[in-house]
């Protein structure tokens, strides 16, 4: 099916009838929530980050998903955070 323009509209009115105008504004906040939880994490950013590679305390290679470095013990949220520190520095 190929709707042009207009008939979306009409549809969308269709739609809008069917599910009642009240549960839009739920659905469509729960939609902005859910971009809004997207871009936030996007902004944390480090806590996506892989800690695989390269320790920057030790320089030890600490393996994607530990926890911890095998080198200097410290831990994979630290090792994020100072890689994402070197990361800003250095550009
Ligand atoms: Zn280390």
């Amino acid at each position: 099916m190929n709707f042009s323009a207009p008939e979306l509209l009409i549809v969308l009115l269709v739609v809008l009838l069917l599910f009642g105008a009240s549960r839009l504004p739920k659905l469509a906040r729960s939609m902005g929530q859910a971009s809004k939880e997207f871009k936030s994490g996007l902004k944390e950013g480090y806590k996506e980050e892989p800690v695989e590679g390269p320790c920057p305390f030790c320089a030890a290679n600490v393996p994607a998903e530990s926890k911890f470095c095998p080198g200097c013990g410290k831990s994979a949220e630290d090792i994020v955070a100072e890689k994402a520190k070197k990361n800003q520095t250095s550009s």
